[in-house]
């Protein structure tokens, strides 16, 4: 081992080549289990690939859980008419099975109405100009993370949870490098690891896109801390700066933004983020319990247990989706979405843009596929994030599924046709020309 030290660059440490005892030899590998990479895992495991899912916590959801942003918006076009199904309207219907889901019923949906535009914004359904009612979710995040292992189990998915994506390792050398053929995890038993055939990032900040490789645009944003509040006086009409929740007195708030912007990718940044939310969070609750009557016995239920990280990495892939393509149809689509702030506009996700040539047995799905930043603003919600999930994790298995004598599945080679028949045929509403 060595340790250099020059003037003025960073010192670097040369560890001993080492060997990594290997755990598995899945078909599709996901990485990270929030919203998309559950729905990435379930989908795939439930097209016959056999499926693991990793994750750094001890749980899963991500931000739709554990970053306690507990509203799904939006799984409309803002016009009345539904976008987003598949496996995002089968959670929520196992939410509203067992109580713990608020939305709107269809006739409600692109509603101008005052008194519904108001009571849906108190329970921070309603946002952008002009208002209306859409079809957007508020739901519980632990029953949330109940109605996904409960999916998971049922597709037959291996779920390994606090395992830390390190590091990916390419075929080829470094002049021609081919696709990923080993995956590096971490965890309390060291460096482990698995060689699967299809790799899906859904780690939110495309860690494994960035460790193999693939280009991609990193954003600093300012984050937030949302927390609940309990023991609130459980007739409190909503008011500015914080929503219902499904149980009575109890209030989420969603604090923020900071305004110092944090790089998601830099650990130390995020831990001076961590600590100035929290402070700042928990001021701002003392201030509601000194102002507001309804607060006066109310206690801190919790705060998020994860930074609110809008955006990160960005992947940079076969294709960048852009605003103007909004409402484009095309022959590869796989998903679309609405635009939360933004009525009537929808946009159609084409597996290119979930595909990098670089990296061919690579998806990625959630908040880091390749879009522009205002496109992201759309594709990064949960709805929109489970679609883009459970095309990835279709798209993933059938990849896996060709011929393994030859070098590398390829995702972006998958029958389009197929593809897209098999989530219509699962529920989803894929877009497209002929949809
Ligand atoms: C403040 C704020 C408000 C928002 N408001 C809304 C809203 O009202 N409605 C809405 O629908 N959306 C909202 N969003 C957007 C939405 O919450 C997220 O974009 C969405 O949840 C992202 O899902 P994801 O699965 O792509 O990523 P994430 O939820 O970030 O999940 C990534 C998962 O990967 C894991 N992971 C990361 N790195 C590794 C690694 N190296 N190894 C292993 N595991 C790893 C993480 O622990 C996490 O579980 C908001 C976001 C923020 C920050």
């Amino acid at each position: 081992m060595s340790a250099g030290d020059s003037a003025g660059e960073q010192p670097t440490f040369t560890e001993a080549p080492r060997s990594s005892p290997v755990i598995g030899r899945p078909d599709v590998l996901v990485v990270g289990a929030g919203s998309a990479g559950v729905a990435a895992a379930v989908a795939s495991a439930r097209s016959g690939a056999d499926t693991w899912l990793i994750e750094r916590s001890g749980t899963v959801g991500g931000l739709a859980s554990v970053g306690l942003i507990n509203l799904l918006l939006t799984l409309d076009d803002g016009e009345g008419t539904q976008v987003v199904a598949g496996l995002c309207q089968e959670v929520v219907d196992r939410l509203e099975a067992a109580g713990q889901a608020r939305y709107p019923a269809p006739p409600q949906w692109g509603s101008a109405d005052a008194a519904l535009v108001s009571h849906w914004r108190s329970w921070g359904l309603v946002w952008g100009a002009p208002e209306s009612v859409r079809y957007s979710v508020a739901y519980d995040p632990d029953a949330f993370v109940d109605v996904c292992y409960e999916l998971l189990a049922e597709s037959g998915a291996r779920l390994r949870l606090h395992t830390h994506f390190a590091a990916c390792v390419r075929a080829g050398g470094p002049e021609r490098p081919g696709p990923i053929t080993a995956v590096l995890v971490e965890s309390k038993r060291g460096r482990e690891a698995i060689l699967p055939r299809v790799v899906v990032d859904a780690s939110g900040d495309g860690d494994v896109a960035a460790s193999a490789g693939v280009p991609f645009e990193l954003v600093p944003i300012p984050p937030h801390l949302w927390f609940r509040v309990g023991g609130v006086d459980p007739d409190v009409a909503a008011g500015a700066g914080f929503f219902l929740t499904t149980a009575p007195g109890r209030v989420l708030v969603p604090w923020g933004p900071h305004p110092v912007r944090v790089d998601a990718t830099d650990p130390d940044s995020m831990t001076a983020a961590e600590l100035a939310c929290r402070l700042s969070a928990r001021e701002s609750f003392g201030a509601l319990r000194r102002d507001h009557p309804a607060f006066g016995g109310a206690w801190l239920d919790g705060y998020a247990g994860m930074l609110g990280i809008t955006e990160s990495r960005r992947m940079i892939g076969d294709h960048v989706l852009a605003r103007e393509e909004a409402g484009v149809a095309f022959p590869d689509s796989v998903a679309t979405t609405g635009h939360w702030t933004r009525r009537g506009a929808v946009f159609h996700i084409p597996l290119r843009s979930m595909t990098t040539s670089t990296v061919p047995n690579l998806v990625v799905a959630g908040r880091c596929i390749s879009t522009t930043r205002y496109v992201h603003q759309a594709t990064k919600e949960i709805p929109a994030a489970m679609a883009t999930g459970h095309a990835a994790g279709v798209a993933a298995a059938m990849a896996a599924a060709t011929d393994s004598s030859t070098d590398s599945a390829v995702v972006s080679g998958v029958d389009r046709g197929r593809l897209r028949a098999r989530l219509r045929a699962e529920g989803a509403l894929v877009g497209g020309p002929d949809r």
